[in-house]
């Protein structure tokens, strides 16, 4: 695996790659747009160490997909371990915010869902979290109202803020450290707002993080 955490300001990150705790539908109109219901708690998946990579690389969808989304997400930097912490608790625990894509085999996912079965073949593959570099904790002003934007071929696909979460960046981390220690190193994935869509062969994405930081990647 060719991918290490980086801060973008160039400060060194010396902390481990783990795993991404990530939260299904957490935001209004991206759960209308799927037709689903609204959870009444938060929803939690994981994605391996191995599915991140620098938001730069190129994207490969793997062969047995014929329908990749994207999903554009605030991800959080885990920097101290987090077991059953309150959401006072988890502030002192976050060493810095990315921009990533949680990306997902939306036939898989539906094959899997439709037989009960757990999804990890249609969001935890190799490269399926694609992830910038992270801006230290100090340096964004306001991570719960922050614009995550992407446009696919110079169209705007989607763009909203995070206030707009159901349950909060503390929140998702208190609840999810009830049910899985959170290590150094780890991340969290906060939910897609809406405008997820198709992406295909040659589609180039461009992503901006708080106004201000620019990435831009392209399919395969
Ligand atoms: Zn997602």
């Amino acid at each position: 695996m060719n991918y290490q955490h980086t801060f973008l300001d160039g400060t060194p990150c010396d902390l481990p790659v783990g795993k991404a705790v990530c939260v299904a539908r957490n935001y209004y109109d991206h759960i209308k747009e799927l037709d689903n219901p609204v959870p009444t708690e938060p929803i939690f998946f994981i994605k391996p160490a191995t599915a991140l990579a620098p938001i730069t690389k190129e994207i490969i969808i793997p062969s047995y997909s014929s329908n990749c989304h994207h999903e554009t997400e605030l991800a959080i930097l885990i920097g101290k371990q987090l077991t059953q912490a309150n959401s006072q608790e988890v502030e002192a625990a976050i060493a810095g915010y990315a921009i990533s894509l949680d990306l997902t085999l939306r036939d898989v996912q539906q094959k899997m869902k439709d037989k009960g079965y757990p999804w990890e073949i249609a969001k935890g593959f190799d490269g399926s979290c694609p992830i910038s570099p992270f801006i230290s904790k100090d340096k964004l002003t306001n991570p719960q109202d922050t614009i995550l934007k992407l446009s696919i071929n110079g169209k705007l696909r989607q763009q909203d803020s995070t206030r707009l979460m159901i349950t909060q960046i503390l929140d998702l981390l208190a609840i999810s450290s009830g049910y899985f220690t959170l290590m150094p190193g780890d991340i969290l994935l906060t939910g897609t707002p809406a405008g997820v869509s198709k992406l295909e062969s040659g589609d180039r994405l461009k992503l901006e993080f708080d106004g201000q930081y620019t990435f831009e990647t392209s399919v395969k």
